[in-house]
């Protein structure tokens, strides 16, 4: 591999990756494109900014000149930037549709044009929906229930219709809830842990049995990483393996690292909206040499240290985030939503 254009490389899952890819000796450059969004933090990359092997380039994915420009000097491309927030695209989804679908589009015409050795288009398992048995594999039909889910989806099918249509050598992943340091306080984990670890309460929709599988970004990125290199153009891989919890399984071992009990839980109407189960088969992945290698409990562990040591990096985030404002008014079915 010669050089990697990571879009969306301050965002959490990105910037995790591009550190990875920086202690590649097979990798000579890495360019991040990123629009800085509320999402996007140059702090989450640390010392890798001041790596040389690295260029940083503010700038959106819509913006097709600045894509060219960028598409042309690159032989990989590995696409993470979108609206991630479930809850935000419940009241912003021309956002996430612009973002996630257009700016897909963006990439993959400079691919098809300018020629790319190979595009990984990294993607999620609430693609599938809700599934109330079972587990999904990369054939199964995408029945997305919210907009952020839709919006990934729609991406994909571009994604994979640009390899059948163009030849652009496009890979699809998608992973479970990812987890580990750098998150944005919006989501799931790091909102219940800075939270309790103010002293506030964190709220549990209806009898807190959704279930998600979570996954450790480490684990996720190894995934990633495996595509790039041996994945197969015009394949989706499923990139699983992580622990299956309920919200409600998950918040009692919150509330445990945390040192504190269920009196910091408010317990909430369910919302119509909250996908009760999510599933996925992984087995195709394993043919790339996937396995996943972070233990659950340590790698929680750790990271609630690492939101409890930088106090620094996420309270400025909640005062102008979603996670901080009380929701209920703007959610399409009551109650304070999260999701990954
Ligand atoms: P994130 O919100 O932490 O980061 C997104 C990054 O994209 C930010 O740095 C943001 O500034 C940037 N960005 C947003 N819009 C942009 C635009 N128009 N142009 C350029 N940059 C833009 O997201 P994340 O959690 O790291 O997720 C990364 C990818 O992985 C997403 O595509 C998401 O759908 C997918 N994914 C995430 C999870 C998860 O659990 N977090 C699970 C499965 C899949």
């Amino acid at each position: 591999m010669r050089a990697v254009l990571v879009t969306g490389g301050a965002g959490f899952i990105g910037s995790h990756f591009v550190k990875r890819l920086l202690g590649c000796e097979d990798i000579s450059q890495v360019t991040v494109l990123d629009a800085l969004t509320y999402a996007g933090h140059i702090e989450n990359l640390g010392e890798a900014f001041l790596d040389p092997k690295l260029d940083f380039v503010e700038g959106n994915i819509l913006d097709s000149a600045v894509v060219d420009r960028l598409v042309e000097r690159h032989s990989h491309v590995v696409h993470f930037a979108a609206e991630s927030h479930v809850d935000r695209s419940f009241y912003e989804a021309g956002a996430f549709l612009s973002t996630n679908v257009l700016g897909t589009r963006t990439l993959l015409n400079a691919a098809s044009r300018l020629g790319v050795d190979k595009f990984v288009h990294v993607s999620t398992d609430e693609v599938y929906g809700p599934l109330l048995s079972g587990a999904a594999d990369e054939s199964a039909p995408l029945r997305p229930s919210v907009p952020y889910a839709a919006s990934k989806a729609a991406s994909d099918l571009v994604a994979l219709s640009y390899h059948q249509t163009y030849g652009v050598p496009v890979c699809v992943t998608r992973s479970s809830n990812n987890y580990g340091p750098c998150q944005h306080p919006e989501k799931i984990i790091p909102l219940f842990v800075t939270r309790l670890l103010k002293g506030e309460q964190v709220t549990l929709h209806g009898s807190g049995q959704h279930m998600r599988n979570w996954l450790h970004v480490e684990d996720n990125c190894t995934g990633i990483e495996l595509v790039l290199r041996a994945g197969t153009p015009g394949q989706i891989y499923n990139i699983g393996g992580g622990t299956d919890f309920t919200t409600k399984e998950l918040t009692g071992h919150l509330l445990r690292l945390c040192g504190v009990d269920w009196d910091s839980v408010v317990h909430v109407p369910d919302r119509r909206c909250n996908d009760i189960r999510y599933a996925m088969t992984w087995d195709k992945i394993t043919s790339l040499g996937y396995r996943p290698e972070r233990d659950f409990e340590e790698g929680l562990t750790e990271t609630v240290d690492w939101y409890r040591r930088n106090p620094d990096r996420w309270a400025p985030l909640m005062r102008n985030s979603h996670a901080a404002r009380p929701t209920v008014a703007l959610t399409p079915a009551g109650g304070e939503a999260h999701d990954h």
